[in-house]
């Protein structure tokens, strides 16, 4: 059983508490989460982080929004934490005095060392601020070198003797990844208009500036700080990766031509999108969901140093593999080749990538993104000498659909996965999908011409041969981005193999959750709950009306799902659960099939 020791050593500490005026308590904080914890609606949720923001000052709120969602930092300068849970029991057994043995006998009664830690410690002394705790959560995860075991673990233990229980609790669920809140990125951006004006109506500026930073945390002590209207002064920085635009889809090259009239029609390449920033010799990488990826792609870092002309610049691109022998890509599975952490110089060597650069927001210290498409794509020609590593996407500029549809059949004729269409004045449009892009790629007989990026929100145990896995099938959302919500699209049971089942199975456990998540929205009742964090592509013959899921559901009416879906491939790490297919893009692809029928799948 989980019970109090009441003699446990307090442990030594070296750091001086130091709250000062403004500063919130980490217990406040702390109040918050335990609300939060307890909403299952989205929308008590805004307000509840509307409240916290409103009581925060402009020191704390950088801190309270990376630790409700349990980072150190901005998404894409990732500090790893650095505490594991044999880490956490270890710094528990110091800070408490009770054995290693009582600790795991809690953890496998409680199956939580943050409800372990609020058991055994019962000290009642808030002393901590939010800021004092971000900081020393920054020191453990910041220490290296030799003895970093012991040393974060005494850091940790030190913490923990300095807090109370219930702050105890969220001390450990924070860096272990067990918060279970689901706070999307949306819901935050929501929550600091309601601080400031009881609803929503701010939404569009702070993410404008959030699409351009990448950074909440920031934005958040802008906003605090200065007020909506400071938003305007943060602008494309080199370092700072930009949200990427993406593209809408079209089902013929006459919708192109309807859309656009004269527009560039680039080969759509399938690699990786990276957006590059490069300032004199230093190099950055990110991926399409803002990760960095310099370590694993320095062949084309190189290629930049030496190809691109510009001192500073930030410019996006396509990378994949190619065969230095014939000079043609390879296809995307071996390209996939290249995204691990491991044998890198070795895979540089084997799997070469080139660059096929497409865009360019910035360049010797200008913000280019108010250019239309046409000026950017000509000075990104102009600053690059094409050679191995790096090239610029040609195009063709045309308002014939007779010649796109060439364009077409000649990019799935070499392999590619179709087309971009761009429209020739767009600015960039940091974080937006819309018509400025659209994507036209092979359409496979039977099959959407697409695939649906769906976001796992619960499994079913399954009967039948899959029952021995303790998982069938899998139930799945798309996005609604409007509501930052998840409504399900899809039961789907085919296309992991037998071995990949149990491993999913693995997977979702660790994330499963007791109750319904905040963000959504079901008829259909799985038998495991899971927090909305991975997402899976899946190909489906068509998109058909369906009473059971509730993506597009309006009232009465049914949702929307897809009839036969299959997974391709295992998980897309790429995408974050607010990247795969909104709901928007269902209807448009349930539009373009030009019919309707009701299916009870
Ligand atoms: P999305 O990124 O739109 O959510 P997705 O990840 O499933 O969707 P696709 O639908 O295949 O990707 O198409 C968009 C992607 O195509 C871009 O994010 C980019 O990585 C890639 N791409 C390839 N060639 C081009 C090009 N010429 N211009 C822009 N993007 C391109």
């Amino acid at each position: 059983m989980c019970e109090d020791h009441p003699e446990r050593s307090r442990g030594v500490t070296h750091h001086a508490s130091r709250i000062t005026g403004g500063m919130m308590r980490f217990s406040k904080l702390v109040d918050y989460l335990a609300e939060l914890e307890a909403t299952t609606k989205r929308l008590e949720m805004t307000a509840t982080l509307g409240r916290l923001f409103k009581e925060a000052s402009e020191e704390d709120i950088a801190p309270i929004i990376y630790l409700t969602q349990e980072r150190l930092g901005p998404a894409f300068e990732p500090i790893d934490f650095g505490i594991g849970e044999a880490l956490a029991a270890e710094a528990l057994v110091k800070a408490t005095g009770k054995s290693k043995e009582d600790i795991k006998k809690l953890y496998k009664d409680c199956g939580d060392y943050g409800l372990v830690a609020e058991k055994l410690i019962n000290d009642k002394t808030k002393r901590l601020s939010v800021v004092d705790v971000f900081d020393r959560l920054k020191e453990i995860a910041t220490t290296s070198g030799e003895g970093t075991v012991e040393k974060k673990t005494r850091l940790l233990s030190d913490l923990l003797t300095q807090v109370t229980g219930h702050e105890a609790r969220y001390v450990l669920r924070i860096p272990l990844g067990r918060l279970r809140l689901g706070i999307g990125d949306p819901t935050v951006m929501e929550g600091l208009s309601w601080s400031v004006t009881g609803d929503k109506t701010l939404r569009p500026q702070i993410e404008r500036a959030y699409n351009v930073c990448s950074d909440l945390g920031q934005v958040a002590h802008v906003f605090k700080a200065e007020g909506v209207d400071a938003l305007k002064k943060i602008k494309v920085q080199v370092g700072n990766p930009v949200r990427m635009a993406l593209a809408e889809r079209a089902k013929s090259a006459e919708d192109i031509v309807t859309r656009l009239g004269k527009c560039a029609i680039e080969s759509k390449f399938d690699g990786f999108r990276c957006q590059i920033h490069k300032k004199g010799n230093d190099v950055r990488m990110f991926s399409r969901n803002l990760e960095e990826t310099t370590a694993m792609f320095s062949d084309i870092a190189e290629g930049i140093r030496k190809q691109l002309k510009a001192k500073t610049a930030i410019l996006e691109g396509e990378a994949l593999a190619y065969d230095p022998d014939t000079g043609e890509f390879h296809p995307f599975q071996v390209t996939m080749q290249r995204k691990r952490k491991y044998d890198l110089e070795a895979m540089t060597v084997k799997y070469p990538l080139r660059l096929m650069a497409f865009d360019l927001l910035y360049v010797d210290g200008k913000d280019i993104t108010g250019e239309g498409y046409a000026k950017r794509h000509e000075t990104l020609a102009s600053i690059i000498t094409p050679d191995d590593k790096v090239q610029v996407a040609q195009h063709l500029v045309t308002q014939d659909a007779k010649e796109i549809e060439k364009y077409f059949m000649e990019a799935i004729t070499g392999g590619l996965e179709g087309i971009m269409a761009k429209r020739l004045d767009s600015k960039y449009q940091a974080g937006a999908r819309n018509y400025n892009w659209i994507k036209l790629k092979r359409s496979y007989q039977g099959h959407l011409s697409d695939t649906v990026d769906g976001v796992i929100v619960g499994y079913l145990r399954g009967r039948g041969m899959r029952a021995r896995f303790g998982i069938g099938a899998l139930l799945v959302a798309v996005y609604d981005d409007k509501q930052d919500k998840f409504t399900t699209v899809a039961k789907i049971g085919t296309g992991f193999s037998d071995v990949e089942w149990p491993q999913m199975r693995e997977m979702l456990d660790k994330i499963s959750v007791d109750h319904k998540p905040a963000r959504v929205e079901a008829v259909m009742q799985p038998d495991v709950w899971v927090e909305p964090k991975y997402v899976i592509e899946m190909q489906a013959d068509e998109i058909t009306r369906s009473p059971i899921h509730t993506a597009g559901k309006v009232g009465d009416e049914p949702g929307y799902a897809l009839r036969f879906p299959r997974v391709i491939g295992f998980i897309r790490t790429d995408k974050k659960p607010e990247d795969a297919t909104t709901v928007k893009e269902i209807l448009t692809m349930f539009g373009k099939q030009g019919k309707s029928k009701v299916s009870e799948q």
